[in-house]
């Protein structure tokens, strides 16, 4: 049966689930104004004093939020902004420009602040110059309102399906798991960061989903299908009792799965397989304790890096992996150093633009250009070493003489810890396989260290000149080609000679489809998404060598 407002979009899984709630519309947060003329000045006028009523509104509750949360001191500052915007000169500024320039209301609000704000910022006064920041402020909250976006307050929202035009891995990191029933966006790729975390949080994902955003609201019912690809808005009553069976369905084969914890990883003729969570952030060790995982096989530590205004510091960086090694009681641990740059950004780092980010200034390359950052992290991870059982991995590895340098650093930070008498331990160092000249010399690299970590995500871009980015290229994006096969095999069997492990840690480890193959290769070690170990338990415990 149909239904008039019901409305179905098909779009690229990303993880295979199924939510039904209501929706948030994340409208294009990048603040383009565009300049339009218009006839009516009296509506345009009406239109900005109904956009500082609820810019008022908002701004009440933000103050009342910050008062219980942060004090009265902090809190004050949106008290200023509230009377800022009732300030006679900036409103009859903005009402005049409507008036003799004919132009829209977004128009006339933010060309007005940019005029005001240059305005602040050229005084003298210390005080005077930093409100020009505030009038920034409150004229893009006016531009929001007027253009309908919605403010979204992630701490205190029901749970629900997030529907934006992109995600940046820093937005989602700073979601709250169980405030999102799924994620719906009108561009990225199945294979970025955003993409990983979302299969990381378990949580239904489609990208590349053509969807009008004008037409979703905020509030409005919606069922994400991550295995039909499909996003119904305002479903019909009978969708939605098909969905809620679905949904039971699914809880039942979770709960069938949940026989599998506890039970060893290793095929029916007895070849035991070591099966590792990757994580991002220090709360996600609940989900890899809750699927039972036998340790953790990639820490994404860049994620520590993203989402904020500066470096965290030396300590910060030693107590989450303290932490997290503590949590795992003598499970392995393997933190990757940080792989910042291409689609991971963040603004302290001042990496500027760059042509071909992913070929790029990232990961190990920052590190030995900048030993700074890098020796802080080295720092904190060797102090943790000694709260458990945790090991090193560095990314991007393309020759011997990186690695070799990569030890002179840490040679020098343990001089240092030695020198103030600070604990720490040398943790197993390991690199990850992912560009094809870590595969072509993993025979020499294999010598070097203590095992690799395989990672397909880049391993597959880099070989095939697939950017992974590039939601147009999703269909060549094939991290089941033969070259990518054949160097897994390669790395294996090199590590093999030498005496050390090598495992998998990109996305690809967690293909069923591959999981036999794998096995059979002799891979030592899969680490994948937490939500992935039991199924993948279950299938190797099916496989006979
Ligand atoms: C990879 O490239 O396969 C990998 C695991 O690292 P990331 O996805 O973080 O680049
Ligand atoms: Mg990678």
């Amino acid at each position: 049966m149909g239904d008039d407002k019901m409305k179905t979009y098909k779009g690229k899984s990303v993880y295979k689930g199924i939510a039904m709630g209501n929706v948030i519309v994340l409208k294009d947060r990048d603040l383009q104004i565009k300049r339009y003329k218009i006839e009516d000045t009296a509506s345009e006028i009406g239109r900005v004093s109904r956009a500082g009523e609820t810019a008022k509104e908002q701004l009440q509750r933000l103050y009342d939020k910050a008062l219980k949360e942060v004090g009265e001191a902090n809190a004050a500052i949106f008290e200023v902004h509230q009377m800022m915007l009732e300030d006679e000169d900036y409103l009859e500024s903005i009402q005049k420009m409507i008036q003799t320039e004919l132009v829209n209301a977004e128009y006339a609000v933010a060309v007005t602040g940019d005029n005001f704000s240059q305005m602040f910022a050229s005084m003298d006064d210390d005080y005077m110059k930093a409100r020009a920041a505030d009038v920034t402020d409150i004229s893009n909250r006016l531009v929001k309102i007027l253009q309908g976006q919605e403010e979204v307050d992630f701490s205190s929202m029901e749970p629900s399906i997030i529907v934006a035009d992109d995600l940046s891995p820093s937005e989602t990191v700073q979601m709250d798991k169980d405030k999102i029933l799924a994620f719906v966006t009108v561009h990225g790729s199945t294979n970025s960061h955003t993409a990983i975390l979302a299969r990381m949080m378990n949580i239904p994902a489609l990208v590349g989903v053509p969807m009008e955003l004008q037409e979703i609201h905020t509030g409005m019912e919606a069922v994400v299908d991550g295995f039909q690809g499909e996003v119904i808005f305002e479903p019909s009553g009978e969708i939605c009792v098909q969905t809620r069976k679905k949904i039971e369905e699914e809880q039942e084969k979770a709960q069938l799965l949940q026989t599998l914890k506890g039970k060893e990883t290793i095929t029916l003729d007895g070849h035991k397989i070591n099966l590792y969570a990757n994580i991002a952030n220090v709360k996600d060790v609940g989900y890899v304790l809750e699927n039972d995982a036998g340790g953790i096989g990639l820490f994404r530590s860049e994620f520590l890096y993203l989402g904020r205004k500066s470096f965290p510091t030396e300590e910060e960086q030693f107590q989450a992996y303290k932490q997290v090694a503590q949590m795992m009681a003598g499970k392995k641990v393997i933190i990757r150093t940080l792989d910042i740059g291409a689609d991971k950004q963040a603004d302290y780092f001042n990496l500027g633009h760059e042509d071909n980010p992913a070929m790029g200034y990232r990961a190990i390359r920052i590190c030995l250009k900048q030993p700074e950052i890098f020796k802080t992290q080295l720092r904190a991870l060797l102090r943790a070493a000694v709260f458990g059982n945790l090991s090193i991995m560095y990314p991007m590895i393309t020759s011997v003489e990186e690695v070799q340098q990569i030890y002179g650093i840490v040679k020098e930070v343990q001089e240092e810890l030695d020198r103030i008498q600070i604990p720490y331990k040398i943790p197993e160092q390991g690199i990850m396989i992912e560009t094809p000249a870590a595969v072509m010399i993993s025979d020499e690299l294999a010598e070097m260290v203590d095992f690799f970590s395989i990672g397909t995500n880049d391993l597959t871009q880099y070989t095939l000149a697939v950017d992974r980015q590039n939601a147009k290229l999703d269909d060549f994006y094939q991290p089941h080609h033969k070259a990518v096969l054949k160097m897994i095999q390669m790395v294996v069997d090199n590590a093999h000679k030498c005496g050390k492990w090598a495992g998998i840690c990109g996305e690809l480890g967690a293909d069923l489809e591959l999981t036999e193959t794998f096995v059979k290769m002799g891979v030592d070690e899969l680490s994948v998404a937490p939500s992935m170990i039991l199924k993948i338990r279950k299938r190797i415990r099916e496989i006979k060598i």
